[in-house]
């Protein structure tokens, strides 16, 4: 049971926390001065410690060489005791499982920094062994350098030792890495260490400019999982050094361990300004969705048109004018990278209105393989009578390749620019002979496309067999063939939010449902984590779940992923939004 720790924010795998000693420790933080070792039992029996709160008491261990083989550490494991103080559990990757501390210390920590593969397998095989809602200590390797690629990976703890050690040897440590003393002809900082002059700057005073550097460091990566954009900053600083940023791309390719802790929707913007955003898990669930689980329900052609800067594109000017000479008689699918293709009723979805791209008017080979491989997919699974490309002559490579092995031409109808008059005079009369939709038809369909996108396959269908959509778009209701509401489209995320008639389908309905199941309460406002039973292991924050339990059948959106709300004894598991009694 985790008494003092509770975590506030997540961002990925990072976390915004606190460690409740008496004077409470904001994580990603230090534990210099906090921090009291009940000591080895390699030297003989120890006594239980006593603990207090003010500080955490890291229990009698028995640590182990990194490279022990398992069998031997586990044969050398310590039965650690159940206290009522905060505490510590030294574990190494091997032997990590809930030993009810507060606190998880990784013994082989010098072994695995600076080494990407064993860094990140230690951190995964360690996180997924302990219960969320406890820290993850990493000692004697932080710098201002490396935390913050370590804090994304899931390290809550660190120290100040080994900046103190690297300043005391005449390194003088940045966020961008570490440089000679002796090389410095000026001091790149501001901190009060680094205010005298450079000829009277020595050793000393380089160990304690690397401690500031270090809280400031730790203290910008706070901020930036406060906001929800650790991410796009270690896109950039991480790159300073091969080590992080093999770390970071090492993470990448861990998609379960990053997925499960990643939101399926959030207000924070996403920056793409690298090849490394295409990884992120945002960028790719889109990706996978909309090629997987959206079915296109109009009978019309497809046009094919470029992404626009404003979100969403409907108010751009660019998509006013596509749109006038469209004029209902075709499908508007656009291309952008990051996100590869963007049904026009997904255009509101988590993230299509939340990225902001580096335009340069050409895009990487790494772009054009990614937009091209999920425009395949697309195409692959979407039969259309007719496709229109009316798109800029950079995006050719795309369609050729898109197109590469696949029975299917293209009508190209822009020239130069898709705005100019001549362009959308082309488009507007290669689509003289289809007929109009309706605009309820519309509607229909993007109540059902979201549903096909945040449920599951075939879902827009099960969840609304009758619909009758009010209200005019972006805020649209969906109610039932009596006039009952389900839904309603919440325009800020492009998903839906479900009433309690809207839940009852779901659980009736063969999609399946996401579920926390609570104790014996009416819960009202939020379900904590302490009063579920058990919930559904694809829950992600910022889904939608069915909670039930004896005496209460409700609807909410999850707060914590499915796991976490499983381990975690603090905390709000999920909102509530519409609550019945049993
Ligand atoms: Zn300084």
């Amino acid at each position: 049971m985790t008494e003092y720790f509770e975590v506030h924010d997540r961002d990925g795998p990072a976390r915004r926390s606190e460690l409740r000693l008496t004077e409470s420790l904001k994580t990603p933080g230090l534990i210099d001065g906090k921090l009291v070792d009940a000591g080895s039992k390699w030297t003989g029996d120890i006594d239980e410690p006593d603990g207090d709160e003010s500080v955490l008491t890291v229990l009698p261990h028995r640590a182990l060489p990194g490279g022990t083989p398992t069998e031997v550490q586990q044969a050398f494991a310590v039965a650690y005791p159940d206290v009522d103080f905060p505490s510590a559990a030294v574990i190494s990757p091997e032997t990590a499982k809930d030993h009810g501390a507060d606190v998880y210390i990784l013994s082989n920590a010098q072994k695995i920094a600076g080494h990407a593969a064993a860094f990140v397998d230690a951190v995964i095989q360690t996180r997924g062994a302990i219960p969320a809602d406890t820290a993850l200590y990493l000692p004697g390797v932080a710098t201002p350098g490396n935390v913050a690629t370590l804090a994304y990976a899931g390290i809550d703890l660190f120290d100040t030792d080994q900046a103190v050690l690297k300043g005391l040897q005449g390194k003088y440590l940045t966020t961008d890495g570490e440089a000679f003393l002796e090389d410095l002809e000026e001091l790149p900082c501001a901190c009060p260490a680094c205010q005298i002059p450079r000829e009277e700057f020595d050793r000393e005073d380089c160990a304690e400019h690397n401690e500031h550097a270090l809280r400031a460091a730790l203290a910008t990566v706070r901020e930036r999982i406060r906001a929800e954009r650790l991410r796009d900053y270690i896109e950039g600083q991480a790159r300073h050094e091969q080590w992080w940023t093999a770390s970071f791309r090492r993470l990448d390719q861990q998609y379960s361990y990053l997925e499960q802790r990643t939101p399926v929707c959030r207000q924070s913007e996403i920056t793409a300004a690298t090849d490394d955003t295409l990884r992120r898990v945002e960028i790719q669930r889109y990706a996978e969705r909309v090629t997987s689980r959206y079915r296109c329900r109009f009978d019309k052609p497809l046009v094919l048109v470029p992404c626009s800067a404003k979100k969403p594109y409907s108010q751009s000017q660019s998509h006013g004018q596509f749109h006038d000479a469209i004029q209902f008689r075709a499908h508007l699918v656009s291309i952008t990278s990051p996100i590869g293709v963007v049904p026009q009723e997904l255009e509101l979805t988590y993230p299509a209105q939340q990225y902001d791209s580096v335009v340069t008017g050409h895009w990487s080979a790494t772009e054009t393989e990614f937009v091209a491989d999920v425009l395949q997919a697309y195409l692959e699974q979407i039969d259309y009578p007719r496709i229109i490309a009316h798109l800029p002559k950079e995006y050719r490579e795309i369609c050729e390749r898109a197109t590469d092995g696949l029975d299917i031409e293209f009508e190209y109808t822009a020239v130069d620019h898709p705005t100019t008059s001549e362009s959308l005079s082309n488009l507007a009369s290669t689509l003289s002979d289809e007929s109009k939709y309706m605009k309820r038809e519309r509607q229909h369909n993007t109540i059902r496309a979201i549903a096909d996108y945040q449920f599951g396959k075939g879902a827009g269908d099960e969840l609304f067999s009758d619909l009758q959509v009010g209200s005019r778009y972006p805020k649209l209701r969906a109610k039932d063939e009596a006039g009952e509401q389900l839904a309603m489209l919440v325009p800020e995320y492009g998903l839906l939010a479900l009433t309690i008639a809207g839940a009852r389908r779901w659980v009736e309905s063969d999609t399946p449902t996401k579920r926390v199941e609570i104790d014996s309460f009416v819960p009202h406002g939020s379900v904590l984590a302490p009063g579920v039973v058990d919930a559904s292991e694809d829950i992600r924050v910022g889904d939608e779940v069915v909670i039930e339990g004896p005496q209460a059948f409700g609807v909410g959106r999850a707060t914590m992923s499915g796991p976490e709300m499983k381990t975690s004894t603090r905390g709000v598991a999920s909102s509530v939004r519409h609550v019945e009694e049993k």
